[in-house]
């Protein structure tokens, strides 16, 4: 791969699918994007989930084709393992600081073949499966991953040198470093994503017990891909009978700092219970809930039909998740249309519907505003949605407030509309003479 050129049109911050989706919005139209991920591969959250709600359609059949047309699209020069550590206005345009780490190996000889990883005698909780898989202290990402390059973990690595005799290329550099890179570009995208609320935020609800599960890891397990290959509890590896979901178990809650709806915890919900029925055909799934916030297109019909095909779900606000005897979990639960007659349930597993942090924040790194809650603040939102406080800075997906795959995908849309629109305004110009903006 060439080295980073030291002028773009634009660079997008963040390779999740609403990252991609701005990028190559850009690159059709003739200009040249930098896309810069700060982890080994492309694809964010997305490429990690099992299936997408309303359609039930593969997640990552999807994101896949997105990843690998971002990989390979002549106009843009992806740049994974990278952070964005400063973006400076400098006239009409910025001046950009990337700190590329190392993968300790050259990424042009590497050709993903993993004898590395399966030589590699050191073992980690893989972050791709929510600590649930194990991976190498060297690895490749996943087995969608893109660029399909190993990454060696410094911190876990003993310096044994079983990969380096293994490695058919003899691409491994122990010796290498960080690079520190500086670009000029036109426009700015943002398009950093969220993560899910830390587990143990709200601790009444048993977030550190090991059969009490982050959403995301559900689906992972519930992914052909994932790390058991079928719906296992994590404590002891038996198949769940009765699992709960606890909904706004980090949303809508002053409290914890997260006051808003995340949008989109109602669905996943509804679609992992869904799916869990049609997985575990005598499983009770049980979703306690607030209120069921259906509102994107086919969504009211999605909940009826997870409700036709036997999830159940219960008005009510849990107080209290406690172990109880062969690491199972006792709800205590307020149910609110029985005049708030207090029950307990036993449950196999429990689930909690947590809600969407922001997975980056600006402070120090670039000069734009963000709101109360960490989200970037668009000040038109109205009108030019993905605009940010400082003009030629846009933003596009979850990073400026929580939302789902289609919004987050027509909101990078604009933002790519957006920037396409200031650098022909300003009349910036990439080095390449083939890539110069029509004006
Ligand atoms: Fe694993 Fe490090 Fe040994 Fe390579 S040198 S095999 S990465 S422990
Ligand atoms: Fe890359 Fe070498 Fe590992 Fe193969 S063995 S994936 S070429 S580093």
């Amino acid at each position: 791969m060439a080295d980073i050129r030291d002028r773009y049109d634009a660079l997008v911050i963040g390779g999740g699918i609403a990252g991609m989706q701005a990028a190559l919005d850009l690159g059709e139209q003739g200009f040249e994007v930098l896309l810069v991920e700060r982890t080994p591969s492309i694809g964010g959250v997305m490429v990690g989930l099992n299936k997408v709600f309303p359609t039930l359609d593969c997640s990552s059949c999807i994101c896949t084709p997105r990843m690998a047309e971002s990989a390979h699209h002549p106009r843009i020069r992806l740049q994974t393992y990278t952070e964005v550590r400063h973006v400076e206005a400098l006239g009409t345009g910025f001046r950009v600081e990337l700190d590329c780490k190392p993968r300790y190996l050259d990424e042009e000889t590497c050709i993903g073949c993993d004898e590395c990883e399966l030589a590699c005698p050191i073992e980690v909780p893989h972050e791709f499966d929510y600590g649930l898989g194990a991976r190498r202290a060297i690895y490749i990402p996943h087995g969608n991953a893109i660029p399909q390059k190993a990454v060696l973990d410094v911190e876990h690595c003993i310096f044994c040198g079983k990969c380096e005799r293994v490695c058919p290329t003899n691409c491994l550099d122990f010796t290498a470093e960080s690079r520190t890179v500086h670009v000029d570009v036109g426009a700015v995208i943002v398009a950093t994503g969220f993560e899910i609320l830390p587990m143990g935020t709200k601790p009444e609800y048993g977030g550190r017990l090991p059969n009490v599960m982050n959403p995301m890891a559900m689906e992972r397990i519930q992914s052909s891909n994932g790390p058991y290959g079928r719906v296992l509890r994590p404590a002891d590896g038996k198949i769940p009978r009765s699992i709960a979901y606890i909904q706004c178990a980090g949303s809508r809650d002053r409290s914890i700092g997260v006051p808003y709806c995340s949008r989109v915890c109602c669905m996943y919900a509804l679609k992992q219970a869904l799916l869990l029925r049609h997985y575990i055909h005598d499983v009770d799934v049980t979703l306690y809930y607030m209120d069921i916030r259906a509102f994107g297109k086919g969504y009211e019909q999605f909940y009826r039909r997870a409700v036709a095909e036997g999830v159940k779900v219960v008005k009510g606000k849990v107080a209290r998740v406690t172990e109880a005897e062969n690491f199972d979990l006792l709800l205590r639960v307020e149910l609110l249309d029985e005049g708030g007659r207090v029950d307990e349930h036993r449950y196999d597993l429990v689930v909690l519907s947590q809600g969407l942090i922001p997975a980056w924040h600006a402070d120090g790194i670039i000069d734009i505003e963000e709101d109360a809650d960490g989200f970037v603040h668009t000040p038109e939102i109205k009108l030019n949605p993905s605009f940010t406080t400082m003009p030629g800075v846009f933003v596009g997906g979850v990073a400026a407030g929580p939302k789902d795959i289609p919004d987050a995908i027509v909101e990078a849309g604009e933002a790519a509309m957006a920037a396409a629109n200031y650098l022909k305004r300003f009349r910036w110009r990439s080095r390449t003479p083939a890539a110069a903006v029509a004006v």
